[in-house]
């Protein structure tokens, strides 16, 4: 066997009750690597073409990559992949903090759970034991409820805890997986897989070693990483001010989506921007294991509303879809918005979306605040926004239709709502838009995991001419409007990089194009981690495959090229601020999606991989 890799996952069956692990051997991990693709092999194999995302019948699998835990900024992220109650489609999430260290340092590479137990359970990973146990004592629990029981039950030294919280418990179809109590496994709605399962929680007790190849060598990185921060760039602006240090410049590039994605700017961003509320109610950082970066922001305050600093201050998503969305800019609210997200276990850009799309409909008459259970309800109110939030995820009223997403409201309320709800199969976009981001049009539409704003890099890198884009073969200059076939190779090959990082389970802040650390030393991550001698060309393929593997699990259960559409708004010229004008131009997105498709190798007629394609990728497994 390979360093880095512990030849050993965990199966977890609830429905039997029993515990196993499989030793699949060095070459499966030479060509599914870990963390996503690793999710997507267990996916596709173990589910079929009418696998309802909520039965027994689902997989879900958890898995760090091959360098997890090794202690180098941005390599601690864990993946969970299964399929995704909001899309349909295949689900996949990355987050950071500790639990893909534990679970490395548990002796495992994955664990993958079936079935569904009869009460709910949670697993307990402790070392090399792991057992299923009785959850009772945490139904309904929030998030900082449920840990703070587990934490006092096995301890918080070499823990973590990831769960589902009442919101995946009830079933709620964006509901998220939470580790510890602020990072998110977010977009897929995987948390109400878990609760499917009725699997409150996984707590992983990890104190092992870890096995590399060449100790020094990734020391060397964790070196290399530290020494460079100074001077980053993006990674120190992420430092000094978290992602919310992002929203002044990308609303003065009209890039914010504001009042249900129909304009691209608000006057008052500046009250959203890291660098002017973090005085007010900023509270410290925390940081992902091993990451010099530490850019995650926690906030604290008293008035309007009390915010603890247990659940991780909001993110740039967060501050636009459920702030500058709804014409909220009041810091504290938005935080507060956030806090109840993440205490019941919920997607806050999807959260942002569907309250988009009900103030629109209160203002234009098509629904009244009657409807929604409240005497008052619009953009700007974040009273009422906190009541929605709270009544989907208990499901109490018509938080009970909410919960199940866009295609149930509109049902409810009528085909007329139809243009303003803002999603691509079902999940929210997220604040980065396609109107302004040509980019992002193609990956909003075609992204095998719904609409995902990290799964390729943005026009910036075509625009810059640097070695960040050369590296990956992307040449020429183009501004950032460009939606020429240069602009969608930068996006195919880009969407590879990506798609590696998911696989290596990496930040992209730190392993991003021009960010921390460069290409070559991400070959030597990998090698130091294994001792294999994996060229980035290997590695570049390695994530053109987990696409392939996740395009094909949803051209299985039925998906085309024919879903790859984008919502009619992205269309509209937006009205005014700096991205005036801007849109979605439709013979522009056609040509450019006809490219993307050629240029991914996929049928013509479906935009699905061809047998051909899977083969030459090595995906056998696939016919
Ligand atoms: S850059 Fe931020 S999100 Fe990424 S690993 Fe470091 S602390 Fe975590």
């Amino acid at each position: 066997m390979p360093h880095g890799f512990h030849d050993n996952i965990l199966i977890v069956d609830l429905s039997k009750g029993t515990i196993d692990a499989i030793h699949p051997g060095g070459d499966f991990y030479r060509i599914y690597l870990g963390g996503s693709a690793v999710g997507s092999y267990f996916v596709l194999k173990g589910t079929v073409a009418d696998t309802d995302s909520l039965s027994i019948r689902n997989v879900m699998v958890i898995a760090p990559g091959v360098a997890t835990g090794a202690g180098i900024s941005g390599v601690s992220r864990c993946c969970v992949t299964a399929l995704s109650p909001l899309t349909n489609m295949v689900g996949d999430s990355q987050a950071g903090g500790s639990i893909g260290p534990m679970i490395k340092r548990a002796g495992l590479d994955a664990i993958v759970v079936k079935g569904r137990a009869d009460r709910l359970s949670y697993l307990l990973v402790d070392g090399g034991r792991a057992t299923i146990n009785d959850a009772s004592h945490l139904a309904g629990k929030t998030v900082t409820e449920a840990y703070d029981i587990l934490t006092a039950e096995h301890g918080v030294k070499n823990t973590s805890v990831m769960q589902c919280g009442p919101a995946g418990e009830r079933l709620v179809r964006f509901a998220n997986i939470m580790a510890d109590t602020s990072d998110a496994f977010g977009r897929a709605g995987l948390g109400a897989v878990m609760g499917s399962k009725n699997l409150r929680a996984v707590v992983v007790k990890g104190t092992g070693e870890l096995n590399f190849a060449n100790p020094e060598g990734m020391k060397e990185l964790a070196r290399i990483g530290a020494k460079r921060l100074p001077g980053s760039g993006f990674p120190e602006t992420l430092k000094k001010y978290g992602t919310p240090g992002a929203v002044k410049f990308q609303a003065e590039a009209g890039n914010f989506a504001t009042h249900n994605y129909s304009r691209g700017w608000h006057p008052d961003y500046l009250r959203l921007d890291g660098s002017t509320y973090e005085p007010n109610i900023g509270a410290g950082q925390v940081s992902c294991f091993g990451c010099v970066v530490g850019c995650r922001k926690k906030v604290a305050a008293e008035s309007p509303h009390r915010i603890t600093d247990r659940l991780g201050g909001p993110e740039f998503e967060t501050l636009g879809m459920l702030g500058s969305n709804l014409d909220i800019t009041d810091p504290v609210s938005v935080a507060r918005a956030n806090e109840l997200c993440n205490n019941y276990g919920m997607d806050t850009i999807t959260m942002g979306s569907i309250a988009g799309y009900l103030f629109e409909c209160v203002e234009r008459g098509l629904i009244k605040p009657n409807d929604l259970g409240m005497e008052n309800a619009g953009f700007g109110d974040a009273e009422a926004l906190f009541r929605i939030i709270e009544a989907t995820a208990r499901r109490d009223g018509i938080g009970d239709t909410i919960a199940e997403g866009f295609e149930a409201m509109i049902e409810k309320f009528g085909e007329q709502t139809r243009t303003f709800a803002v999603h691509v199969k079902g999940a929210g976009l997220a604040v980065h838009m396609p109107q302004v981001k040509p980019s992002q049009a193609i990956m909003y539409a075609a992204c095998p995991i719904g609409p995902d704003h990290m799964s390729s890099e943005h026009d910036w890198l075509l625009a810059s001419a640097s070695e960040a884009g050369r590296g990956l073969g992307i040449l020429g200059q183009e501004d950032n409007p460009s939606t020429s076939t240069n602009k969608v190779r930068m996006t195919v090959y880009s969407q590879f990089y990506y798609s590696l990082l998911d696989t290596l389970s990496l930040c992209m802040f730190c392993w991003g194009p021009g960010n921390l650390f460069t290409y070559r030393e991400l070959e030597d991550l990998v090698n130091c981690a294994t001792g294999w001698q994996m060229t980035f060309w290997e590695l570049m393929k390695a994530g053109e495959r987990r696409i392939n593997m996740m395009r094909h699990i949803n051209a299985r259960r039925g998906y085309t090229r024919l879903h790859d559409v984008l919502p009619e708004r992205l269309y509209n010229p937006l009205p005014d601020g700096p991205s005036q004008g801007r849109c979605v131009n439709r013979a522009s997105f056609t040509r450019m999606m006809e490219e993307y498709y050629a240029f991914m190798g996929w049928d013509p007629q479906t935009g699905n991989p061809t047998a051909g394609k899977l083969l030459e990728l090595g995906l056998e497994c696939a016919l």
